[in-house]
């Protein structure tokens, strides 16, 4: 098993199953997330045939750096996992700190049109370790340290769900990463009964919902996830994740020229979210080449806020990162595969 897929209770349960005491998984976690060892052997606190029986149940798995492109505060990786397979990441350097954007899933299966990620089927669910491997990858790569997770890269994160938890159960651990709960976004383009389940995760993660539509015409039509799971059901989904955690609920909304930046649409947006505890951010699309959407001018992104702003709806439009390097979910691997 790759030792980056145990939660810290996990190690304890191990460790004591070997009959060895619980400070043990403290120990090895350090060793793994505060020295960052490669290898059990560099290990100098714990005996030798521990180590030797650690070797027999686990290894190190190891992503690897396959392309990296870099400008203004942001440096976006196509890394590949130990079977081949390919996904991206993307630090953002924030006046609030470093924010790394994580995939979910080797592929998406959601098909939302406009999207890069939804042309690569899903091949298979990165898993809780992979995800941890991508922070320590960037991190080593670059020097930093890394404060905020969005789990917004490719894939849907809640089409993955087990791992998802148990990677913010480990990321979350103070003997390890240790990056704060309120410091990590999950989004989700609206898995209803996810939704559900998530209300009562016992971590105060942040919940972003990929709405892009007011209405259930419009959304069908970008977002097949909608003809399952529609305006109606989503929203009392919201209302009971907002009732059970107190939580605001961030809806993202990307600015497609003439197909949801109308002002009606504005409108109608407003009269959806009227009352809910949560703000909207506007996001200005990231025009790929391959699917003829195109971005919302500079005007109408502006008329469209200031409509929301207007009708008492919490705004903000989303600092632009990345435009020249294709930073655009999936744009980095499609781009590698259509080559
Ligand atoms: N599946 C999840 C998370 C991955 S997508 C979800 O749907 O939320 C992360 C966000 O990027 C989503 O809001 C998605 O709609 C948006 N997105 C996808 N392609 C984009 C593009 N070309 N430009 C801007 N945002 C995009």
């Amino acid at each position: 098993m790759n030792i980056y897929d145990m939660t810290y209770n996990d190690l304890i349960m191990y460790f004591k199953n070997i009959n060895l005491k619980p400070y043990r998984a403290k120990q090895l976690y350090d060793w793994l997330y505060v020295k960052r060892i490669k290898s059990f052997r560099e290990i100098t606190n714990i005996k030798k045939e521990i180590i030797e029986k650690l070797e027999i149940d686990f290894y190190f798995d190891n992503i690897s750096i396959v392309k990296k492109e870099s400008d203004v505060l942001v440096n976006k990786y196509l890394l590949k996992l130990s079977d081949e397979n390919t996904i991206e990441a993307v630090l953002m350097e924030h006046d609030y700190g470093n924010s790394l954007c994580i995939s979910s899933e080797v592929g998406c299966n959601m098909g939302c049109k406009f999207c890069e990620s939804g042309r690569i089927k899903k091949i298979r669910d990165v898993t809780a370790g992979e995800m941890i491997e991508e922070i320590l990858a960037i991190e080593n790569d670059l020097k930093i340290r890394i404060s905020h997770i969005v789990i917004m890269g490719i894939g849907e994160p809640f089409d993955n769900y087990k791992n998802i938890c148990n990677f913010i159960e480990i990321v979350n651990n103070s003997n390890g990463i240790n990056i704060g709960s309120r410091h990590i976004t999950i989004s989700t383009c609206g898995i209803v009964p996810k939704i559900y389940e998530f209300s009562d995760f016992p971590y105060q993660v942040n919940l972003a919902i990929s709405l892009h539509a007011p209405n259930d015409n419009l959304r069908n039509t970008l977002m097949p996830i909608n003809k399952v799971y529609n305006l109606k059901k989503l929203m009392d989904a919201i209302d009971y994740y907002i009732s059970k955690t107190n939580r605001r609920v961030t809806f993202e909304y990307i600015m497609l020229d003439k197909i949801n930046d109308t002002h009606e649409c504005a409108i109608e947006l407003s009269k959806l979210l009227k009352g809910k505890n949560c703000y909207v951010n506007l996001i200005p699309y990231n025009e790929t080449n391959n699917l003829g959407y195109k971005r919302s001018s500079k005007e109408n992104i502006l008329k469209f806020y200031d409509t929301l702003k207007k009708n008492n709806i919490a705004v903000t439009i989303r600092r632009e990162f990345g435009g020249k390097i294709s930073a655009a979910c999936g744009q980095l691997k499609t781009m590698k595969e259509d080559a």
